[in-house]
């Protein structure tokens, strides 16, 4: 299958290829922008992610143990990892520091981790605690709840709040080629008696690895898949996992591997990770985030979450506000 994906992108026979050593080839596929010292800027293709997917997961430990020393050399050691106590930032984790044992986890307290997770963090070595500055209550009062999906929440935050016409007549009706524009289906909650925003990850995350980016002038580690959402396909596609050229140079080593990797490398490597996947979670991150919360597949988070943190569900459904906005989205909890 991958030779005959490989022929078609390269246009070329795959007899040609035949007498190529198989571990060339993947050194071949595995040529990035960003180890040519950040100056080429070409992009990586949709082929070449999917073969790079494909590969068997100790070719994947290979090309990732790279990526994570080519960062830290040329960062000189200044470096972190993000660590949000999930399975993929606890894969990251350790990879990086059996090259490097130690490289510091950075962790941001939103307030919105599950108390599994907190435990779990305490019970990791080394790792730095931030909070952000505003909790998630004034969030969401003072920009809006966390909706849909990130790119559909700023839409519909733009449509409400900009005050440029042209702007909004973009996420209202699209742009030239049509594009730019809220879906149809989302278009009701305009009109919602509640504030929509994609602030959020903006307050309680970044800005507090910000600052201490700045302060520290160290640069993360990110445990982030292309498998993930479009949004990181991209990204991806565009920047390759070591990104030095922009405003905040980030390394995503792990953005060739899938869900099914990250449960072998736990379990082959016999490494502990959080006690909340045993309790049927798939995805951790904050406890009442709703983006995706209608992808949810069978039972969802917060009809889950009814049951195995009955205190969390009271709060955030009945204080917070967000069973009125489950309401307005026609989803059960
Ligand atoms: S994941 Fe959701 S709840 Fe958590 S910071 Fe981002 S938007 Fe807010």
């Amino acid at each position: 299958m991958f030779l005959g994906c490989l022929s078609c992108a390269l246009n070329v026979e795959v007899e040609t290829l035949g007498g190529m050593p198989y571990q060339l080839l993947v050194r071949l596929i595995f040529v990035e922008t960003a180890d040519m010292n950040g100056i080429k800027t070409h992009k990586i293709q949709s082929w070449q992610l999917q073969f790079r997917q494909s590969l068997p997961l100790w070719m994947k430990i290979r090309y990732t143990e790279k990526r994570i020393v080519d960062w830290y050399e040329r960062n000189h050691g200044k470096v972190y990892v993000a660590f949000s106590g999930g399975k993929d930032s606890t894969v990251l984790l350790h990879l990086v520091r059996e090259l490097y044992s130690s490289v510091p986890a950075v962790f941001i307290n939103t307030g919105l981790e599950y108390p599994e997770i907190m435990q779990f963090v305490r019970e990791t070595e080394n790792v730095i605690w931030l909070c952000p500055k505003m909790s998630f209550k004034k969030v969401l009062e003072k920009y809006g709840y966390p909706v849909v999906s990130k790119e559909n929440a700023q839409k519909l935050y733009e449509i409400k709040n900009t005050k440029s016409d042209k702007l909004r007549n973009i996420r209202l009706f699209g742009g030239e080629k049509g594009n730019g524009k809220l879906p149809e289906k989302w278009k009701f909650l305009i009109d919602a008696d509640f504030k929509i925003s994609d602030k959020c990850c903006s307050v309680m995350k970044k800005r507090p690895a910000l600052a201490y980016e700045k302060i520290s002038g160290k640069k993360p580690f990110i445990g982030t898949m292309a498998a993930d959402s479009s949004l990181r396909k991209i990204s991806y596609l565009k920047t390759g996992c070591n990104f030095f050229k922009t405003k905040r140079p980030v390394s995503t080593p792990l953005s060739f591997w899938l869900e099914s990797d990250i449960w072998d490398y736990l379990r082959i490597k016999k490494i502990p990770y959080s006690t909340i996947y045993d309790l049927g979670f798939e995805r951790t991150g904050c406890m009442f985030c709703m983006f995706g919360v209608h992808l949810d597949k069978g039972e969802n988070r917060f009809q889950r979450m009814k049951k195995t943190h009955p205190k969390q569900y009271d709060y955030c459904i009945n204080k917070l506000g967000i069973g009125k906005v489950l309401d307005a989205l026609h989803i059960c909890y």
